[in-house]
């Protein structure tokens, strides 16, 4: 078996398993309780906060515990458009169904929000943001590294322009962090998950730096200083913040070692397989791990699912668009047709993969795209 689909999610570590573990058969109660048992909570959770904060160079007092991803980016888009009436955002096209969808509802209910688009190796030009950034913009909300095809964004240099036009920037960071040097001090607010780095689904984090105020999505209880009510998901925080220290020792390392998985595979499929053609930013550039590829006249689902009958995971278009039979909005967005945005395939790698299962990847790839060409009756 190979597990290829880690920008989905990527297995527990075992460190991580251990900590939630010893976690859940503890004597642990609910951090906001003062007894024994609540303070042997609250240190837990107060440990795991710093952990999380270091990956990204953050001060613990920043970190927002959610339940993950996609709670973490909407707490920061209601957050700052709550707290802004009229206020517009700005976003570009390639971003997570987890931003988009928010704020359409926000321009249904009739703010401004403009779309940017991305070049086709996907990614936005600063100056089409700073041009977005009209009078009136409150929020900014740009992903470091995009999932499905690996595009890194020029976020120092998009910072710069959205705070010359006085906006706030929510950074999803979802896929970057832990994968890549991510530094919270780049943007305002940053978006992060547990379960693409080794931790638990079900758990996230939003940094807000120091000095901007949010809008509570939940309220109730006075949790998280009074940013996100709710008792803590204690085991799940302590391993996120398993994770995230580990990520932070490995990031280099590991960088490198997805650096030469991916580059040989591409390398592979290349010298293969004719007709195939890569998707995203070029070679060198890009998230370590990820790789999209299209084979002319092989629809991407297809293949993920030949793939699946050898044992091999690997994905066409995001997790949650998958199996949707939709084109990829990532690939038209970088300029694809709607039919050659069916055809994308995602090969991430994380922990546990080698170099032995990229010869696997290639020479199973090789032969699926050749038997799917030969049934649709050959390929010129
Ligand atoms: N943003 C990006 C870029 C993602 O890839 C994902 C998950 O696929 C999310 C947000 C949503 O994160 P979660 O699954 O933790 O809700």
């Amino acid at each position: 078996m190979i597990y290829c689909d880690h920008n989905a999610t990527s297995p527990l570590r075992p460190e991580v398993r251990d900590a939630m573990a010893a976690c859940l058969n503890g004597d642990y109660g609910n951090p906001s309780s003062v007894h024994r048992w609540g303070a042997r909570a609250r240190l837990a959770v107060e440990e795991a906060r710093a952990r999380v904060a270091e990956l990204v160079g953050a001060v613990p007092a920043e970190i927002v515990f959610t339940s993950g991803g996609t709670e973490s980016i909407a707490l920061a888009i209601h957050g700052v458009l709550a707290r802004h009436p009229g206020g517009a955002a700005v976003t570009a096209t390639v971003e997570h169904a987890a931003v988009l969808a928010p704020l359409a509802r926000w321009a249904r209910q009739g703010r401004r929000v403009t779309v940017v688009p991305v070049g086709s190796d996907g990614r936005v030009a600063v100056d089409e943001v700073a041009a977005a950034c009209g009078p009136g913009t409150a929020l900014v909300s740009i992903g470091w590294a995009n999932n499905e095809v690996g595009t890194v964004q020029p976020i120092a240099a998009i910072a710069e322009a959205v705070r010359a036009a006085g906006a706030v920037l929510h950074v999803d960071a979802v896929q970057a962090a832990g994968k890549i040097p991510v530094t919270a001090a780049a943007a305002d607010l940053v978006s992060m998950s547990a379960h693409k780095l080794g931790g638990p689904p079900g758990v996230g984090a939003l940094v807000v730096r120091g000095g901007i105020a949010i809008e509570p999505l939940l309220l109730g209880g006075g949790q998280e200083r009074e940013r996100r009510a709710g008792t803590e998901n204690v085991p799940g925080i302590v391993g996120f913040g398993v994770a995230c220290r580990l990520a932070a020792r490995e990031i280099g390392a590991f960088g490198e070692f997805c650096v030469a998985l991916r580059d040989r595979l591409w390398a592979g499929l290349a010298a293969a397989i004719p007709g195939v053609r890569r998707n995203g930013p070029l070679q060198g550039a890009g998230l370590p791990n990820t790789l999209n590829v299209s084979f002319d006249g092989v629809r991407g689902e297809a293949l993920v699912a030949a793939l699946d009958l050898e044992g091999i995971a690997v994905s066409s278009g995001s997790a949650c668009a998958a199996g949707a039979g939709e084109p990829s909005h990532v690939l038209i967005a970088m300029g694809r047709s709607a039919e050659s945005a069916r055809d994308g395939v995602r090969f991430s790698f994380g922990r546990g993969n080698s170099l032995g299962d990229v010869d696997r990847l290639v020479a199973a790839t090789a032969a699926a795209v050749a038997r799917m060409r030969a049934a649709a009756g050959g390929y010129a």
